[in-house]
């Protein structure tokens, strides 16, 4: 197990493991800074497996959306790069856009048009995979023969003609899921995805993230509140305080210490 104490003085560095087959993406001492803040996430070695579930734990402002954010260069790194096994360091406008394309987001607001059905909504998850000219033209039916098949993943294939305004919480979430499998990407990142919803809603959008990752083999980076999901959705599980790495190892290994050490209690 890696951990240290949330000081600023010598934490013990939390080494990635070797470069294996399995490492999607990579941060290489990655640290952010916002603007003449303060370092927001202090130099960051970390490495993302195929097939694994990462959920990250930490108290408000430890930077789990900073870190989340840099995985898909919605924040640039300071200093460090992120590299991704298929485009190599991601630097220059291309690869960024191209990380992106195959990068999917789970919100929190799940950031669905209300007034569009679902199958409208995961079918919004196809546009950014076209150039402009081709978006003006209507999507094939294959192309919505592929978002059928997301909601039907995601159980929703009896709404998809349903308004997303007139869903529950947890269908809108579910939908925010399927557009995202809609994209195809190599690479889910979710930001509290359950952090509006009760405890079975929950459960379910957790259980598909899941079901998803270990069927497609996609890994799945989330960041949670509850510490309870994230012991039993989790592969691994990465605590941070105050910008810096105080744990990451499987969630058996999350004990009173290492809490103590993300949370500080
Ligand atoms: P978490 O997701 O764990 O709550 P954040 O990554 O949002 O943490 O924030 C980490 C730190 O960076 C906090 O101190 C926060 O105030 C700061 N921060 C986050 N976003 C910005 C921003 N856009 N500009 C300036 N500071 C920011």
């Amino acid at each position: 197990m890696h951990m240290s104490a949330p000081q600023h003085d010598a934490p013990a560095p939390v080494e990635p493991g070797p470069s294996a087959a399995g490492t999607m993406l990579r941060l290489d001492d990655v640290s952010v800074t916002y603007g003449r803040g303060g370092q927001a996430l202090a130099p960051t070695r970390l490495a993302f497996e195929d097939h694994a579930v990462t959920v990250l734990l930490g108290p408000s402002g430890a930077g789990k959306s900073t870190l989340l954010r840099t995985l898909n260069l919605l924040v640039k790194p300071t200093t460090g790069q992120v590299v991704s096994r298929d485009l190599g360091a991601l630097a220059g406008i291309e690869k960024i856009r191209e990380h992106r394309r195959r990068t999917a987001m789970v919100f929190q607001q799940h950031q669905l048009i209300g007034r569009l059905t679902a199958l409208s909504n995961v079918l919004t998850g196809r546009l950014g995979q076209h150039n402009f000219w081709r978006t003006l033209f209507p999507l094939s039916l294959e192309e919505r023969e592929l978002a059928m098949t997301c909601l039907d993943r995601v159980g929703l294939i009896d709404k998809a003609l349903s308004r997303c305004d007139q869903l529950s919480g947890g269908q809108q979430q579910r939908v925010g899921i399927a557009r995202a499998l809609a994209q195809q990407p190599s690479l889910i990142l979710a930001d509290e995805p359950v952090a509006s919803l009760d405890p079975a809603s929950s459960e379910r959008v957790l259980t598909k993230l899941r079901d998803i990752c270990k069927e497609d083999g996609t890994p799945v980076i989330l960041s949670l509140h509850q510490l309870e999901y994230a012991r039993r959705f989790a592969d691994r599980i990465i605590g941070l305080a105050q910008g810096r790495v105080v744990f990451d190892d499987v969630p058996d290994r999350l004990d009173a210490a290492a809490l103590s050490a993300i949370y500080g209690t």
